[in-house]
């Protein structure tokens, strides 16, 4: 019984540090892209953001509808 508990926590750690890793990682491209974690649902609480697109502050950049005209952010140029 102890084993199997042993062998899960054993997994469970594994996986969590390679979750961590894949964070990390994924951390440094959304920094890449410009995002600071403050777009994040969890962290958007109360701090009103304006759009960077036309400065409005009914809406962030995500939702502008004027994003179609600009070339999106994570579409690189050609
Ligand atoms: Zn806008």
């Amino acid at each position: 019984m102890s084993e199997a508990i042993q062998q899960a926590d054993e997994l469970r750690g594994k996986a969590i540090s390679l979750l961590l890793t894949e964070r990390t990682a994924i951390d440094e491209r959304l920094r890449l892209f410009g995002y600071d974690g403050t777009n994040s649902i969890t962290h958007s609480a109360g701090r009103k953001k304006a759009c960077s697109i036309c400065n409005s502050e009914t809406h962030t950049a995500r939702r502008c509808d004027k994003k179609g005209a600009n070339e999106s952010p994570l579409t690189p140029t050609a």
